[in-house]
């Protein structure tokens, strides 16, 4: 029982026990539902709602009026999460403001980005600009320019090819990457194209066209050229050239185009450059012209001594050297040159030192030297004192050849001398003789010698004379030439003849090493350069000796050698042996007359027969002089015709009558002394109207005519009537005048001219000559002057 007792007891306590524990079961699930109702689900709640807030939601907060734990944690939530709106609205506030600020220097990072575009791009044409006109090149060459222009306009541009025309006369163009044909073709139509547009508005445009085929090259597809025409005005907005510049498929952009036109500006100013350039030299070099073409060398040095300026003859009268000249030279440069140069250099320099540098007293006047070289010059210098605003600033220095002046006085000296001794002489015996034989009563024989001499005496004075007037003559050009083929073998034998009588102590020898002597020219000229030669051998080798003529053929010319085995001439001499009255003054020669004139005639005469003379000497040996004559064409083929004597008619023709006309009545007399004693009957008249009337009446065979008649009456009136009438016109007229003016007579229909003063017997043969010929042809007949 005990058992059961206790196991009742245990039982009924397991019971309580299982009840106990039941209760406690329910009160822990009553108390967790209740936890958990009342403190679970709020923190949840709370859990949640701190959760949506920070999900950006807005919280419930449900629990905010508990009391407990909950509540509280519910206010401080809500307290937390007012502070973090309060907070985030703030920061929210400043957010928007530091967007705000934000956005703004975001804005002026823009602006920034953009200026900084800009000046990038300024940078960029300035760069161009200045690539541009650095390779522009620096020349002042046209061409060279104009090339430089368009090849860097073309690669600044970056186009395909561009052309530049100048809008000058001469169109003046360049271009790159254009064919000649396309550059021809845009030239000729300048006048019509587009470039009329340009001209007209002066603003550039972009023409756009279809490519060409040969533009596209090989691309198939279309394209389009960008032809962009842009004018280059100058200062005054005148349009001064046009540049062309082409693209293929690739605009020019409104910023280029600005480009462009900045850079026309700097194409204009490189052409004003050069237009400038080209006046200044233009202006230069006539200045330049206008100085070369002055017949004086013109210096110009400032007055530190530099030589600024010179012109052309003065390089050739200084025979300064012109490179030298051009470069521009100093003061003591050129004083030092004119040391080495000049005869007397230091008067000379010292005139120049007080020219240009106002040292000592200033010249006055002009100064004469020498200078030296190969050919002997006198230079007249002369200096001008150049001002500007009243104060000098150079010096103009003017050089004028003064040799022909120098030696024009020189000659006068000579020619003084000359005339003194040499016309004094004998007109000092002409006198004396003549007063003797009209004062004196003299033995016949004595008479005759008197008179030998008187006559000699004059005929060296004709030929003197003679000698003078023809070198006048020859010299101002007014020496007719009569030109026939002369043999001058034979006319060295002819005066050969003349010398073999006179001179004994002379051989004559002739060396003749060509058969070809025929020259074509004046016979009576080529007889007096031998005999001027040769009686110059004979006389200048007194102590005799061979006089040798040498004849030989040097290609077409004939080279005539006289040599003699005389006195020779000293080296010194040798060039001014041509010059007029140019004598070798030395004692072994005083005694041997002359004039000096001989030299001077021959070479006039050479020369007008296109020849040359030479001469070779050596002192105490003797000369040669070698004249050089071209030979005439077919000289073989006209063989010498022999001399006018032989022509002459011989004896037994009837003689007739003839008028004389002549003012001189002692020439008259003469004239007729020799005309009647050679079988003519004579009549004289000294005016010109008594002789036509006496032709017209006479009809004589011949008349002798003077051109200078009494009271100033012309000759040429005279022949003027008798050609005039066809009765008279055939009737020969001879001149004789103491003038030449032959052409003007045989222009006239004169027959014959003769040079006062002649040997009468000439007279009478020419017009023996004259009627022959005109009784046999009727023809004029032009004689030889003898
Ligand atoms: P001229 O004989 O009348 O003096 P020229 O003109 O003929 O004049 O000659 C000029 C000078 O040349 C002469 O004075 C003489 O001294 C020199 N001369 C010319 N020919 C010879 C010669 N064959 N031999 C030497 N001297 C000569």
């Amino acid at each position: 029982m005990k058992n059961q007792f206790l196991f009742q007891e245990l039982s009924q306590q397991s019971t309580w026990f299982i009840v106990y524990v039941l209760m406690v079961l329910v009160i822990m699930v009553v108390v967790t539902i209740q936890t958990t109702r009342d403190i679970g689900r709020p923190l949840v709640r709370l859990s949640e709602d701190a959760e949506r807030f920070a999900n950006g939601g807005t919280p419930l907060l449900q629990d905010l009026n508990r009391v407990d734990e909950i509540g509280k944690l519910s206010r401080s939530l809500d307290y937390l999460i007012r502070q973090i709106q309060a907070k985030e609205e703030v920061l929210m506030a400043q957010n928007e403001e530091l967007q705000a600020q934000q956005d703004e220097l975001m804005m002026q990072q823009e602006e920034l980005q953009e200026a900084l575009g800009k000046t990038e791009e300024n940078e960029r044409y300035l760069e161009k600009k200045n690539r541009f006109i650095l390779s522009l090149a620096n020349t002042l060459d046209k061409t060279e320019l104009l090339s430089s222009i368009i090849r860097n306009t073309t690669e600044v541009m970056d186009a395909d090819k561009g052309v530049i025309v100048m809008l000058n006369a001469d169109r003046d163009s360049a271009s790159f990457g254009v064919s000649q044909s396309g550059l021809d073709q845009l030239r000729k139509g300048m006048d019509d194209g587009p470039l009329v547009r340009i001209k007209e508005t002066r603003l550039p445009f972009v023409l756009i066209r279809e490519s060409t085929d040969a533009e596209r090259g090989y691309t198939e597809e279309l394209s389009r050229t960008y032809e962009l025409y842009l004018p280059v005005l100058d200062a005054h907005q005148t349009i001064v050239a046009c540049i062309i510049l082409s693209r293929i498929d690739r605009k020019f952009t409104d910023q280029e185009l600005q480009v462009i036109i900045g850079l026309a500006k700097q194409i204009s100013l490189a052409l004003d450059k050069l237009a400038m350039f080209e006046e200044t030299e233009r202006q230069r070099k006539m200045t330049q012209d206008m100085l070369d073409s002055v017949q004086e060398g013109i210096q110009l040095i400032d007055l530190s001594g530099e030589t600024l300026q010179v012109n052309l003859n003065f390089c050739e009268l200084l025979r300064y050297d012109n490179q030298l000249a051009s470069q521009g030279f100093d003061l003591e440069q050129f004083l030092s040159y004119l040391q080495s140069r000049t005869a007397e250099p230091d008067r000379l320099i010292q005139y120049v030192r007080a020219a240009v540098l106002d040292e000592g007293a200033i010249p006055s006047g002009s100064i004469v030297f020498q200078m030296s070289g190969p050919q002997v010059r006198y230079i007249q210098l002369y200096a001008e004192p150049l001002y500007r605003n009243q104060e000098k600033w150079s010096t103009l220095l003017v050089y004028r050849d003064f040799t022909k002046e120098y030696e024009i006085d020189q000659m006068k000296s000579e020619f003084v001398s000359t005339v003194s001794h040499e016309l004094r002489t004998p007109l000092a015996s002409v006198l004396g003789f003549a007063e003797l034989l009209l004062t004196k009563e003299l033995k016949p024989e004595r008479q005759q010698r008197y008179i030998a001499t008187i006559y000699q005496e004059a005929t060296r004075l004709t030929a003197l004379i003679n000698d003078f007037l023809d070198l006048q003559r020859m010299e101002s050009g007014r020496q007719t030439y009569e030109v026939e083929n002369v043999a001058i073998d034979q006319v060295v034998q002819d005066v050969f003849g003349l010398y073999r009588v006179q001179s004994p102590l002379h051989r004559f020898e002739l060396d003749l090493q060509t058969e070809q002597t025929v020259v074509y020219g004046d016979r009576a000229k080529l007889r007096q350069v031998f005999v001027n030669l040769i009686s110059n051998a004979v006389k200048y080798s007194p102590q005799g000796g061979p006089i040798r003529v040498i004849c030989r053929q040097e290609e077409n010319r004939l080279l005539v050698a006289v040599q003699d085995e005389g006195l020779g001439i000293p080296s010194e001499a040798l060039p001014y042996l041509f010059t007029k009255f140019y004598r070798v003054d030395n004692s072994d020669r005083r005694e041997i007359g002359g004039t000096g004139l001989g030299l001077a005639i021959v070479r006039e005469i050479v020369h007008m027969h296109h020849g040359e003379i030479a001469v070779t000497s050596e002192s105490g040996k003797g000369s040669t002089f070698t004249v050089a004559l071209p030979l005439a064409e077919h000289s073989l083929s006209h063989p010498y015709q022999g001399s006018t004597e032989e022509a002459i008619a011989p004896a037994g023709l009837s003689k007739g009558n003839v008028v004389i006309i002549e003012d001189d009545l002692n020439l008259t007399e003469l004239l007729r002394e020799e005309l009647t004693s050679s079988g003519f009957r004579v009549y004289s008249f000294s005016t010109a109207s008594e002789a036509v009337a006496a032709i017209e009446e006479l009809r004589p065979d011949a008349v002798v005519l003077d051109l200078i008649l009494k009271d100033g009456e012309s000759g040429w009136k005279v022949i003027e009537e008798i050609r005039k009438n066809p009765e008279l016109r055939t009737i020969p007229i001879v001149i004789s005048s103491a003038f030449e003016e032959k052409k003007k007579a045989f222009d006239l229909g004169a027959t014959g001219y003769l040079i006062k003063p002649y040997h009468p017997d000439t007279l009478s043969k020419t017009i023996l000559l004259a009627i022959t010929n005109h009784e046999a042809t009727g023809q004029i007949l032009i004689p030889d002057e003898l």
